[in-house]
């Protein structure tokens, strides 16, 4: 699949043969058959990124045997993030099902659910997996997602997605704990374009918006730099692996698994587990920027073989949350943020920016050429995967 065209801003409405990602991300691109750069990108992750059956069957016990091996003689084996939603719950459950003791993180940000929280204890209870929260400095937090409110930009999730990466750094490093089990997924999130949200580990991104536009000093947020991440990451001190990249992870059986075996409640919608997320992507996202995230969500299940295009696109004529839902958001968004109407609605009201209006890594020539060459690199393991089907060593 080669030859996308791109587009000007001012293009003329398409949607995707394949999936439902349409020109409501900016920067889509289709190739002559009408599909999109979101399918091609997602058949050369699941090529390089994610498991085959048979690569399971061989790798899997291996790579679980070295974590409990490294592990041995400390209280811990690894560090898993939880957030009550499906797939940080379902890794709790499966690494307790693979015999590993993992210890959980949960960074508390002020916005949980109720349910949330009752999701968290029960199953972790259930599971016999000792909890830290992390509760972050509410006044200081407040001021950065004030402070990304008004620079405009779609990012107002990235500081609370930060954070928790922070977080999970600085309890593995306390604990000796050398392996950090991620729930991010291809089979369920790879279809978010970078347009929507953009900059998790650009620190430099997130002191810039909030020097320019923050009130009080940020004495305890916490935060990494680029450098300490690749250092950190590439010296093997910890080592993070995408563990449901390297089972035969869907998302309705896991959904099965988490009702019945540990009376975990759903949220109606990915992410719903905070009321700012569920805010944030039912009414700020699609109402300024245009962007409904469920897009890329139904994407990359459709991708994933596990819902069809034509019930993604029946799901997509409902409303992203309920209207008193929606209703009842805004009222507790704005009371906790200190925020009036009029307030919010000259913020609803300002242009549109993005990551590129700041100082950020994301806009340094240095990250844009090694992100190329990744890519690159990427495509070329897939061709090679594709000519020869087999564990990747
Ligand atoms: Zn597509």
């Amino acid at each position: 699949m080669s030859g996308f065209r791109g587009t000007g801003t001012r293009r003329p409405y398409q949607i995707c043969k394949r999936c439902i990602m349409d020109t409501s991300d900016p920067t889509i691109r289709f190739n002559a058959d009408g599909i999109c750069n979101h399918c091609h990108t997602y058949d050369i992750h699941v090529r390089t990124l994610v498991w085959t059956p048979e690569q399971t069957r061989v790798q899997l016990t291996p790579l679980i045997d070295k974590i409990r091996a490294e592990g041995r003689g400390k209280e811990y084996d690894c560090l898993i993030g939880v957030s009550g939603g499906v797939d940080s719950t379902y890794l709790a459950w499966k690494v307790r099902e693979l015999g590993l003791r993992p210890l959980a993180v949960h960074m508390d940000n002020g916005w949980d659910a109720e349910l949330a929280v009752r999701n968290i204890e029960l199953t972790l209870k259930k599971l016999h997996i000792d909890l830290v929260t992390e509760v972050l400095d509410w006044d200081e937090f407040r001021d950065i997602q004030l402070a990304f409110l008004e620079a405009s930009t779609p990012d107002a999730e990235i500081p609370s997605d930060h954070a928790i990466g922070a977080v999970m750094l600085d309890t593995a490093l306390k604990h000796g704990i050398k392996y950090i089990l991620g729930g991010s997924n291809i089979r369920t999130e790879s279809c978010v374009p970078a347009a929507w949200s953009t900059g998790v580990r650009d620190w430099r991104y997130i002191k810039s918006v909030h020097a320019r536009f923050g009130k009080i000093p940020l004495l305890t947020f916490p935060h990494y730099s680029l450098a300490k991440w690749t250092f950190l990451t590439t010296s093997g001190r910890v080592r993070r692996i995408d563990l449901l990249n390297c089972i035969q992870y869907r998302k309705s059986e896991a959904m099965d698994v988490l009702k019945n075996q540990l009376g975990w409640t759903y949220y109606g919608g990915k992410h719903y587990e905070s009321i700012y997320t569920r805010f944030f992507q039912a009414v700020i996202l699609p109402q300024k920027f245009g962007a409904d995230k469920r897009r890329g969500h139904l994407s990359a299940l459709i991708l994933s073989g596990e819902l069809s295009r034509e019930r993604a696109l029946e799901e997509m004529k409902e409303p992203p949350c309920p209207a008193d839902q929606a209703r009842e958001d805004r009222e507790f968004v704005l009371k906790k943020l200190g925020l009036s109407e009029a307030e919010f609605e000259r913020i609803m009201t300002l242009p549109p920016r993005s990551i590129a209006d700041y100082p950020a890594y994301e806009n340094s020539l240095a990250l844009q050429t090694y992100r190329a060459a990744v890519r690159v690199r990427r495509r070329l393991m897939a061709g090679v995967r594709a000519a020869s089907p087999g564990p990747v060593r």
